[in-house]
């Protein structure tokens, strides 16, 4: 089944950080795909900016390469490249000088959309938003998109969405968490919203609870600086592992449109508990043969960073009272696998005398490996012998239904920049969503910080410390095998 492709207005794109890793990676192969698709109308522009010395044809070797390297569409041809790298410009520009702003705003075009990529590090957003105003350079439909992450406690959030209102409204700034991208995430709100048949049974009468996992199987590699100043908390918790806590647990908005849908999400931020020290579990991978831990990769001997967490999450609201979100993350685990597991309650009475332990159905909503959704349900057992009753999966792996190929399921990040231009925030962050979430995490990372606690160890290529599988335990319940 071919993926519908609506093309979006014309549109000058700048990528500033555009020879970063995330520009090589997801950025230009995302938008290459997108025209491709026909999405992008083929007059559209991109314009890269950053510090290094390129000229335009070494630029364009180095996206080729990119191109090369992160496209694996089967239907690639060289061609495409070609037209694509036409699209394509470089400036070099200082994001805290003034070298490159002349140039840059000579070079956008009157009467398209101008969108500002920032993809650089967080330091660099609020002098990036000053200077795009200093210079004149936008104008009340520009849009710019702000990378992950977005403050490293509520303080900083609220000092950072502070200056960039300074140049922009609201509705210009689409603070960027790819997780949302996803196609299993909306089809999240999709199986939610779009069928009659699970909405009446999404409530705490029906679930027993839930179960967010996104599980890493590499280490911090060479991210370890950067992220041992912050820690699976700062890095996933907060925003990845809240946004999708937010989408299975909000109430359906009146409308899909942005307003409607972060009210919502908001909502049910707001309608957290504080968080108990018992339910929360910290980790840090330890050495394990060749394996470095996470002290050594990180290079800071002594770190207290946490590598891994699990929570139990309580809503007091009337949908969810009573049924607890269990969220984990963490890296160096035994697989690579991210999931919302809905675990629905027991069966209330087995009429079947052979079969005490019927279990609740579990739908899953996979995102990695095989996107896909997936509902537990129980059967009997073919064949004579009486009522023997066994589990099976109601599968649907997207990539089996919808084809396999790149173009057919879009990366979450050219999705994501394809609503950039088209101005649809929806699956964005607002900026009062991003501090109710620090506001939820701040005091849980204070008290550690406080305490100066140190996380428990774990064995790389397992399930994580041995106190997140008490956590579960004293519930009565147990993580899914992921
Ligand atoms: P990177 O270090 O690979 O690239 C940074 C880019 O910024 C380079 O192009 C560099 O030239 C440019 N730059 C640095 N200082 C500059 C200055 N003063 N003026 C102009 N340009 C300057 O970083 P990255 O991995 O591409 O990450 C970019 C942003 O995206 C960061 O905020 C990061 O947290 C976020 N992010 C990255 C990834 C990823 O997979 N790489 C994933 C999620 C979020």
């Amino acid at each position: 089944m071919a993926a519908q492709t609506i093309p979006v207005d014309d549109f000058d794109l700048v990528i500033i950080g555009g020879t970063g890793d995330l520009a090589k990676r997801k950025i230009l192969p995302g938008l290459f795909r997108r025209l491709c698709a026909g999405q992008m109308p083929e007059t559209a522009r991109i314009i890269c900016a950053a510090r290094s010395d390129f000229t335009q044809d070494e630029f364009k070797s180095f996206v080729r390469e990119a191109l090369e390297k992160f496209v694996k569409s089967k239907k690639k041809n060289k061609k495409q490249i070609e037209f694509f790298l036409e699209r394509l410009s470089y400036i070099k520009l200082d994001a805290l000088g003034d070298e490159g702003w002349e140039p840059l705003a000579k070079t956008l075009r009157k009467g398209v959309i101008h969108a500002f990529y920032f993809s650089v590090g967080p330091s660099l957003f609020a002098p990036l938003a000053e200077r795009l105003l200093k210079h004149k350079i936008t104008n009340d439909n520009s849009r710019i998109v702000v990378e992950k992450p977005f403050g490293r406690d509520l303080a900083s959030a609220q000092a950072l969405n502070a200056e960039l209102a300074r140049s922009f409204n609201e509705d210009q700034i689409f603070r960027i968490d790819h997780y949302l991208g996803k196609e299993t995430v909306q089809n999240l709100m999709a199986l939610r919203f779009a069928n009659a048949l699970f909405e009446p049974l999404w409530n705490s009468q029906h679930i027993d609870h839930v179960q967010i996992t996104v599980a890493e199987s590499i280490g911090v590699e060479g991210r370890g600086a950067y992220y041992d100043k912050s820690g699976a908390m700062r890095d996933m918790i907060q925003n990845h592992l809240m946004q999708l806590f937010c989408l299975t647990a909000m109430e359906p908005p009146a409308t899909f449109d942005a307003t409607s849908v972060r009210d919502e999400k908001l909502k049910v931020i707001k309608a957290l508990d504080p968080i108990l020290e018992v339910d929360i579990v910290r980790g840090q991978y330890r050495a394990d043969g060749d394996s470095p831990s996470y002290q050594d990769e990180s290079g800071n001997p002594d770190s207290t960073t946490e590598s891994y967490i699990a929570l139990k999450a309580n809503l007091s609201n009337w949908r969810w009272v009573g049924t607890p979100f269990y969220l984990r993350t963490g890296k160096k685990l035994r697989n690579r696998a991210s999931e919302i597991a809905v675990v629905f309650k027991d069966p209330p009475h087995s009429i079947f005398a052979d079969s005490q332990d019927l279990k609740g159905n579990v739908l899953t909503i996979r995102l990695q490996p095989d996107e896909g959704i997936n509902l537990s349900m129980t059967i009997k057992e073919p064949g004579p012998g009486g009522m023997r009753l066994t589990e099976v999966p109601l599968d649907m792996t997207f990539a089996e239904v919808l084809g396999d190929d790149e173009l057919s399921i879009p990366d979450a990040y050219e999705r994501l920049i394809m609503d950039v231009i088209r101005g649809d925030q929806t699956l964005f962050m607002r900026g009062d969503e991003v501090e109710a979430a620090w506001g939820w995490v701040d005091p849980i990372i204070k008290n550690w910080e406080e305490k100066q606690a140190k996380p428990a160890p774990y064995d790389a290529g397992g399930n994580g410390p041995d106190d997140s599988l008490m956590l579960m335990h004293k519930d009565g319940r147990r993580w899914r095998e992921v």
